[in-house]
């Protein structure tokens, strides 16, 4: 087994064990707890509030003070089990701790003195505390193709989490990027399940590092559980329509993956799969959550998700209804979470026998486990040590790295770059002299479009090139991503008399959830015509593009010179543009997810042999079905990579064996670079329609000029596993395709 292998296995050992050997203790604990509890008692714990509602002044608050009144009716009348978010924006690190002290004191005032519990979402790090260091998002994470990354980012986001007093985080994100028009996109790893499978569980792991009583670990929340990110129209929270066979193949796996990596929570996906609200599903939450794949944890709603089943769903008739189909469906807990209609409508219920007080019990189960597990009860209030872990400088250094390896290089004609420093750089664009936009949604407030509450040392990319360039670089970017004077191609063409070459900074500015509903994936209109100018320059154009999701620019692509993908990367995104322009970073990132030609044409990378190979005329066929602007998993170095034959250690898989691949790759061009080794599998017929090819393992490497590695993975059966007809994943037996790189293999497998 190589050493990766055996570790993760420990890994997962303790975990399991860490697990166990808290459970009987905890068990008895919850049981005598539960058998104390009054009905209001337990219907408080399943009831989770925002901030907004305890705070001072409600929705005018901005510095996260509590009103006294309004914190006591919360946790002592309402006896709240849970509260979640900020008020308008991130508040300091201290403040944090203060407002769970305050929450944790009003606790002790109640008859049980049991703690609450405090969610926030940490997205790509801490989100909502000021100066917290902030990541690539989990697309730009996906594009590095570094679990490890993933894995630092993680603890990192903990650290910054537990050290602001709170202990449950919603993340990770695990819904599958198959809809490039959804708002969301930006948070998921891209359009391919084994990247999610991957990525995700390791973000968990790391979240919840050495058990959850760790001081520096929070408890994960795998959202949003299921279907989220498949709407039909693309718009958030609108229906998907999802055949069964597909949504066990794309959209469960990394879910199913993130519970055997222990996750603690889960939140539900507002939307609704084939006309059912999934908070009213009673088979997805239970039998298939809970039945089938084993979940222990807690069921969370998201935001006022119930009441919606009675005023957007329209499946419940009164509110009262909506509240009992969603606790029967199996929900835990509800964020409300702007009144206490949910404690009151549950109360009812429970009095009408509408839901039993064992479902009851069982939720409240589940939210005093994870209590436990998390050492509320033992000390529910900011640990001392915890503050220490706090924007530690080395942060920064992780935070540079995941930017630098998330920069996809699209095109490089004739190798315009890496530019010459001493060469007189226009910047324009209206990304080129703003922050927001490099970093997207959940950013120090939810849009994350409000710049003055990201860190004072924040850079945007025309600070960064001037740092480069010595000062010879002009920027005629103003601040402000809509300032129409970013656009005004009169500007940019007489600038671009003067320059050697132009760098076009375009994309989306910060979005998060509806706000960023678009209904068209094109660029806009003004940005294609300022790329457009630029080019009848005769300048030299490099576009750098900062957006969550794919917009289109086919019609502008054939006169950029260079296209370098930033995504939006977080705090350190600027200076890993500069960093690759300059070639002070050789770029290593690929994409994970198809860059669309056309709108008309969204097809991804795994597509079904039917989508490649299309009709003309009778029997005519084309086999251009998959023709994005760029493939997934492009992307370009400033050094070359050549790979050997691939070598297998048997033509014939056997159903509990394995096949040892392995590949030689040599750094064969002048510079020292990092590298993805992908391997891909295509079964050659099976009893549905294979996919052309299917992601299966991926190693990055680094190697110094004229270097070369022997790259091995090893297959088994279940990695050739797929949905078939009758909803079982199964491996059949048959030939298959192995594809590396440019090199191509057979195998056989035979039971
Ligand atoms: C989002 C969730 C988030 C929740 C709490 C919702 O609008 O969909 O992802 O965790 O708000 O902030």
């Amino acid at each position: 087994m190589p050493f990766k292998r055996l570790t993760t296995a420990l890994i997962l050992l303790i975990g399991l064990t860490n697990l166990h050997a808290q459970t009987p203790e905890i068990n008895r604990k919850v049981d005598k707890l539960i058998s104390e509890m009054t009905l209001d008692e337990k219907i408080g714990q399943m009831t989770q509030v925002t901030l907004t509602l305890i705070a001072k002044g409600s929705w005018s608050n901005t510095d996260g003070s509590l009103d006294p009144e309004a914190l006591k009716h919360a946790v002592v009348d309402y006896k709240v089990g849970s509260v979640l978010n900020t008020t308008s924006h991130a508040l300091p690190v201290e403040k944090w701790r203060e407002i769970q002290t305050e929450i944790q004191d009003e606790a002790k005032k109640t008859r049980l003195k049991i703690p609450v519990i405090y969610g926030l979402d940490g997205m790509h790090g801490q989100t909502y505390t000021l100066n917290s260091t902030l990541f690539p998002q989990n697309i730009a994470m996906a594009a590095t193709r570094n679990p490890d990354l993933v894995d630092q980012a993680a603890h990192i986001t903990a650290n910054e989490m537990r050290a602001s007093g709170v202990r449950w985080e919603f993340a990770p994100v695990l819904d599958c990027g198959r809809q490039p028009l959804w708002s969301r996109f930006p948070e998921t790893y891209g359009e391919d399940v084994f990247l999610g499978k991957t990525m995700g569980p390791t973000a968990v792991h790391a979240f919840q590092a050495n058990g959850l009583s760790n001081p520096t670990a929070v408890a994960a929340c795998m959202k949003h559980y299921l279907g989220y990110s498949a709407a039909r129209s693309g718009k958030d929270r609108t229906p998907s329509y999802i055949p069964e066979i597909e949504l066990r193949e794309y959209f469960l796996p990394q879910f199913h993956e993130a519970i055997k990596a222990g996750a603690a929570t889960i939140m539900i996906n507002s939307g609704e799969i084939n006309g059912v609200p999934v908070h009213a599903s009673k088979y997805l939450l239970t039998d298939v959550l809970r039945t089938e794949m084993g979940f222990q944890g807690v069921i969370v709603t998201d935001w006022e998700d119930i009441i919606r089943l009675h005023t957007r769903h329209l499946v419940a008739s009164t509110p009262r209804q909506a509240v009992v189909l969603a606790v029967n469906a199996g929900v835990d807990m509800s964020m409300v979470p702007m009144d206490y209609s949910f404690f009151d409508l549950l109360k009812e219920a429970v009095e009408k026998n509408e839901v039993s007080i064992d479902r009851i019990n069982d939720a409240v189960r589940h939210i005093l486990t994870l209590k436990y597990r998390l050492g509320l009860f033992d000390n529910p209030y900011p640990e001392e040590g915890t503050l220490a872990n706090f924007g530690k400088p080395e942060y920064q250094q992780v935070a540079l790295l995941a930017a630098q390896e998330a920069m996809t290089l699209l095109k490089n004609q004739n190798n315009i770059l890496p530019l010459p420093k001493d060469k007189k750089i226009l910047v324009a664009g209206p990304s080129a002299n703003s922050i927001a936009p490099l970093n997207g949604c959940w950013s120090y407030t939810w849009q994350g479009n409000q710049e003055q509450w990201y860190p004072a040392d924040s850079k945007t990319i025309g600070e960064t090139i001037s740092e480069k360039t010595g000062g010879k670089s002009t920027v005629i970017s103003v601040k402000g991503f809509e300032d129409t004077q970013n656009y005004d191609t009169v500007r940019l063409k007489s600038a671009a008399a003067d320059a050697d070459y132009i760098v076009l900074c375009l994309g989306e500015n910060a979005y998060a959830e509806s706000p960023g509903n678009i209904s068209d994936l094109a660029l806009p209109e003004n940005q294609m015509a300022l790329a457009r100018a630029a080019a009848a320059s005769g300048k030299p154009v490099i576009l750098v593009l900062t957006e969550g999701r794919p917009r289109l620019i086919t019609g502008i692509e054939p006169s950029m010179q260079g296209i370098l993908m930033a995504y939006w990367s977080g705090k350190k995104t600027a200076e890993a543009i500069a960093d690759v322009l300059f070639g002070d970073y050789n770029p290593a990132g690929i994409l994970p997810f198809s860059y669309p030609r056309y709108s008309g044409e969204i097809v991804l990378y795994d597509r079904k042999h039917t989508e490649d190979v299309r009709e003309i005329f009778n029997s005519d066929m084309t086999w251009n079905g998959y023709n994005p602007l760029f493939p997934f998993g492009w992307g370009l170095s400033y050094t070359k990579f050549t790979y050997g034959t691939i070598n297998l250690s048997s033509p014939a898989l056997k159903s509990k064996g394995s096949i040892t691949v392995n590949i030689t790759v040599t750094n064969s061009g002048a510079r020292e670079g990092k590298h993805s080794v992908e391997l891909y599998t295509h079964q050659q017929y099976a009893s549905i329609t294979p996919n052309m090819q299917r992601l299966r393992a991926f190693k990055k490497i680094n190697l110094k000029p004229g270097e070369t590695q022997t790259v091995s993975f090893i297959l088994t059966a279940a990695d050739l596993a797929f949905v078939n007809a009758n909803l079982k994943t199964v491996t059949e037996p048959g030939n298959f395709d192995l594809m590396i790189g440019d090199q191509k293999a057979s195998f056989s497998y035979q039971p």
